[in-house]
């Protein structure tokens, strides 16, 4: 069997419908002693990790801040449909003897006091912009050239030596400010993104505000007043978005964006 190579991995992923991907060395990535010790445990002897992008479907983003149903149905979509191919890499890379782990793009994280949760196991926005996949941009996001923001990321490492791809110069964030502008909860600013702020807003139905409604039981001593709370919508609203598992709400920074943005033919 011939040897894996980086152009057999990216003509795989490519005959996949993904035209965004690339490989990043692991070296620029192990900015911390956390993902020091991360690398460490899941693949003690990594190179590389192969990084791609799932794209977000502009059309379904139209609808928010107003209805963001079919957005929060399409993110789950994407997820889901991109974890499907990072199996198929890291069967690819098996195949021809090496490790393939894949580093999970959303849940399950390490829950500790240290990352409150906000931590992956490993930065996929900086491994795409090592693998040339796009620029950082004010919003923190992941700015591509054909797609701006709109896209969900992906990473498998493995202990295959591939040659990287080349990172890019160009900077594709246009500084528009527009991001900053259009974040409804000031999250957003010159100095970055402030994530506690932004998970606040953006999971309306995720584990702090879970959490602050259990809180407002103790104040509550009547059996009439502990039924109507159960019975509010907050709890259909927590019920939806845990048997879905889709806790993102906003996607304000990811809409506005200009760059890459696809004019349609009807207004
Ligand atoms: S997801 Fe929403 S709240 Fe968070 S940074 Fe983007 S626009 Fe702001
Ligand atoms: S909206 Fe403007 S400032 Fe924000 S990331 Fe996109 S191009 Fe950059």
């Amino acid at each position: 069997m011939q040897d894996l190579t980086t152009t057999t991995i990216l003509e795989f992923l490519n005959k996949e419908g993904l035209p965004l991907a690339g490989v990043s060395p692991i070296e620029p990535l192990l900015t911390d002693k956390r993902y020091e010790e991360n690398i460490k445990t899941i693949c003690p002897d990594a190179k590389c990790v192969v990084v791609f992008a799932n794209i977000f479907p502009q059309s379904i983003l139209e609808a928010c801040p107003d209805n963001a149903r079919p957005a929060r149905f399409a993110l789950h979509g994407l997820y889901a449909e991109g974890d499907g191919y990072c199996l198929k890499v890291a069967r690819l890379l098996e195949k021809h003897g090496y490790r393939g782990v894949i580093i999970p793009a959303y849940l399950p994280v390490e829950m500790s006091y240290d990352t409150l949760g906000f931590k992956g196991d490993l930065n996929l926005k900086k491994a795409a912009a090592e693998a040339g996949l796009g620029s950082r941009g004010k919003s923190d996001l992941l700015i591509t050239k054909d797609y701006g923001p709109r896209v969900r990321l992906f990473g498998v490492i493995t202990d295959a030596d591939l040659e990287p791809t080349l990172k890019i110069e160009e900077d594709y964030c246009t500084n528009c400010n527009i991001c900053i502008k259009s974040c409804p909860s000031g999250a957003l600013s010159e100095s970055g993104c402030d994530v506690k702020k932004c998970s606040q807003f953006a999971m309306k139905h995720g584990l702090p505000n879970i959490l602050n409604f259990i809180k407002c039981f103790e104040s509550e001593s009547s059996r009439e007043g502990i039924i109507k709370k159960l019975r509010s919508l907050q709890v259909w609203d927590f019920w939806q978005a845990l048997s879905q598992g889709s806790f993102y709400e906003c996607f304000m920074c990811i809409k506005v964006c200009p760059v890459g943005k696809i004019k349609f033919k009807n207004k």
